[in-house]
Order: C-alpha cells, then sequence, then structure tokens
C-alpha cells in the first residue's frame, strides 16, 4: 500500500460488481433488454473516479454511464471510457462543440435550452450534439413540464427536429421511489404513467428516440418496467440503500471503508476533560485513543459525543468534539496500541458501522456521507 497510512478509503471493487449483478438480476429476466446505465458523479459517489468507472467498464461490461457534468464528463474520457455518457446536469450552451467532439450526450431539459445548444453547434460547425430530452414528471427539477401528454410530444418534436441536434432519447427523474407510504406510491406510478404515456406517443411519431429510461437505483427494484431500455443505477451500485427504512430484495455490499490510524493511547483521571469546548469529561479514570481523521476527512463533527469506530473489533465511543483531523475515542477495556487502525466506516470482528448508520446519527442520508469522504482521503483499490 503505497499511501501515507493516517487516514484512508478502502474500496472493495469486487463488491461493486457485486451489487451491480444484484442490481441486475432483480432487474429480471423478464425484461432483460433493459441495460444499465452507471451513475458515476460526483467522483463515483466519493468512491473514487475513474477507477471505479474504469472497472465497471472493463470488468462488468458497463457501456453506459451518466454524470452530473462536462467536467466529470471529460475526466471519463480522458482516462478511457469509450461507452456512452450522459451529463445530467446543465452544460453551458456554448460547450456544443465540446459535447459533439468527445460524443457526450447532454439532457435537454427546454426548446429554449436545446435551440441554444443547436445554434452553437452552428457556429462551431461540428457533429451535431447528441441529446437525451429531459422530461419534468413531478420532481419539479429539470425537464419539460406541461399538463398534457400532447403538449410534452409537441416540445419533444420541436427540439428533436432541430439543426445540430440528434435526439435519442427521453428520460425523467422519480422523486420518491424509495418511500414505500402509499402517498409516494401513489405519485410515482403517476410519474411513469405520464412518461410512458409521453414516451409511447412521442417515440411512434419519431422512432429515433431510441432509449428510454425512468428508473433511479429504487425505481429499479420496485418500478420495473420492460419500456425501459436503461437503467440509472447510483446508490445501491455503491452499496447503500436509498433509503434507511427501505428493505431491499438482495443483499448490499458496502464498496467503501473508511480507516485510520490510532496515534496516540493514553489514560485520563476523573474529571479530565476532552477536546474543543470541553464537551465531555471522563466520569472516572478512562482510556482514550486519538484517531487521526477528522472532518477536513469527511467524518462529520455530528459525530462529536455521538458516533463510534471500531477499534480491535469493538465499538469505541467518539468523545469529546471531532477536531478538523482528529477524534477521539473513548478505549477503556480495549487493547488498543498507537499504529493500530481504527475503522470508521466498515466491518472489523462482529462490528460494523455503515455510512447509513452514521448519516443516521447527523440526520442525512448514506449518500452525503460517502460523497463527503474528501479529497485528501486516499483511495486504496481492492479486487
Ligand atoms: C443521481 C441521479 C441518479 C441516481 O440516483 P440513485 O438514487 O443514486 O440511484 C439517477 N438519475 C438522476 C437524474 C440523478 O441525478
Amino acid at each position: 500500500m503505497e499511501i501515507l497510512k493516517r487516514a484512508w478509503a478502502e474500496v472493495h471493487l469486487d463488491r461493486l460488481r457485486a451489487n451491480v449483478e444484484n442490481y441486475q438480476n432483480c432487474l429480471g429476466s423478464e425484461t432483460g433488454k433493459t441495460q444499465l446505465m452507471c451513475v458515476v458523479k460526483a467522483d463515483c459517489y466519493g468512491h473514487g473516479s475513474p477507477a471505479c468507472s474504469l472497472y465497471l467498464q472493463e470488468e462488468a461490461g458497463i457501456r453506459w454511464f451518466a454524470v452530473s457534468n462536462l467536467n466529470e464528463a471529460l475526466e471519463l474520457r480522458e482516462s478511457g471510457i469509450t461507452g456512452e455518457i450522459l451529463i445530467l446536469g446543465y452544460t453551458p450552451p456554448e460547450y456544443a462543440g465540446v459535447l459533439s467532439e468527445n460524443n457526450i450526450i447532454q439532457a435537454a431539459t427546454d426548446l429554449k435550452y436545446a435551440q441554444e445548444l443547436s445554434a452553437c453547434a452552428d457556429n462551431c460547425a461540428g457533429k451535431p450534439v447528441r441529446v437525451h430530452i429531459k422530461l419534468d414528471t413531478g420532481m419539479s427539477r429539470l425537464g419539460l413540464r406541461f399538463s398534457s401528454p400532447d403538449e410534452y410530444c409537441e416540445q419533444i418534436l420541436s427540439i428533436a427536429s432541430l439543426e445540430n441536434i440528434s435526439a435519442e432519447g427521453l428520460f425523467t427523474h422519480l422523486s420518491s421511489a424509495d418511500s414505500m407510504d402509499s402517498e409516494s406510491v401513489e405519485f410515482t406510478k403517476e410519474q411513469i404513467k405520464l412518461f410512458d404515456s409521453v414516451c409511447d406517443k412521442a417515440q411512434k411519431l419519431c422512432p429515433q428516440l431510441k432509449e428510454r429510461h425512468f428508473m433511479n437505483s429504487a425505481g429499479g427494484v420496485f418500478y420495473n418496467n420492460s419500456k425501459a431500455t436503461l437503467a440509472r443505477l447510483g446508490i445501491i451500485m455503491y452499496g447503500l440503500t436509498p433509503d434507511r427504512e427501505l428493505k431491499l430484495p438482495f443483499e448490499l455490499h458496502p464498496v467503501m471503508e473508511l480507516k485510520a490510524v490510532v496515534s496516540q493511547v493514553k489514560y485520563l483521571e476523573k474529571g479530565a476533560s476532552v477536546s474543543y469546548g470541553r464537551t465531555f469529561t471522563a466520569p472516572g479514570r478512562i482510556k482514550t485513543a486519538t484517531v487521526a481523521a477528522g472532518y477536513a476527512d469527511g467524518v462529520p463533527r455530528l459525530l462529536s459525543n455521538k458516533g463510534e469506530v471500531l477499534i480491535g473489533g469493538k465499538k469505541a465511543p467518539i468523545i469529546g468534539r471531532v477536531c478538523m483531523d482528529q477524534l477521539i475515542a473513548d478505549v477503556t477495556g480495549i487493547d488498543v496500541r498507537p499504529g493500530d487502525v481504527a475503522v470508521i466506516i466498515g466491518s472489523d470482528g462482529a462490528n460494523t458501522v455503515t455510512a447509513d448508520d452514521i448519516a443516521e446519527k447527523c440526520s442525512t442520508i448514506g449518500y452525503e456521507i460517502v460523497c463527503g469522504i474528501t479529497k485528501r482521503v486516499p483511495r486504496v483499490y481492492l479486487k
């Protein structure tokens, strides 16, 4: 391991593949034709791109990738991703030429934006800009939004007929596919129904709109639909659940483990205070381990006096405030020496702390925890 042994993230690529395979099986033999579009935005949700993306292409046979922006797309191209790349978010129209030169597909979110792309593509006399047209069916974020399928179709056809634009697909995004309460289920079904009726119509009139996709991780598990040519797989691929309450029909394998070394071990007498602001006071004689990771590494400060790390296979409560580069754990009764490894996310012996466990303590979601592991934490890739 050619890294500084301070704080690091171990990324288990074999687990990435296992999650992809489980999801693929879940999409089902019944459809068979739905391909995976792996969502590798935000540095593969903090797991490290291009390494994870390349692994998906080379070892898991993935041919479709989705990112949030042009920089992420170009980084993939430069690192050797030859499959299709869709930008889900905004690209300023003046980059039309860069999109077409690099064979990157852009989300077209309304007619005006598509017209601007078309005009810019004309100026740089490049190949047409490939787009998938985004329909807003209830997320109220990006995409065409109308009250009837006919109006959607009219706009779709206007976009598809623009010069310098090659419209190749339609997609939408589900807002609540990971909630199982009846209102959310009803809402999701309505989104899918609207999407289906618009797609059925538009694809008849405009067969070049070959691709159609609406499933995110949760959508693929609970609303699988054989008309979709692609499913956009994000969080589940990384081994986390879209929602803590959600029960999935297969096992998830968390891909990332976050570890750091114990830099010092000491005893504190009763009454000694710990860390900034003295928010913890030793209730008696305790043994502490100082661990070399803090909020600048992505360990949330909200874990102060709340979280726990695993040391020697045992749970060691975080005491006092999490600092920028360090935290302090109560290791009373645990056999530990400086240089030993503390597991912040991951398993040690019989115990496990998941990003979802941490998220719960911080009133957020696992997505934010893994995306928050910072750049200075080296990623170590294990097969
Ligand atoms: C991020 C994103 C996804 C992936 O969502 P997961 O819940 O991680 O599966 C899919 N589609 C769009 C448009 C996204 O922005």
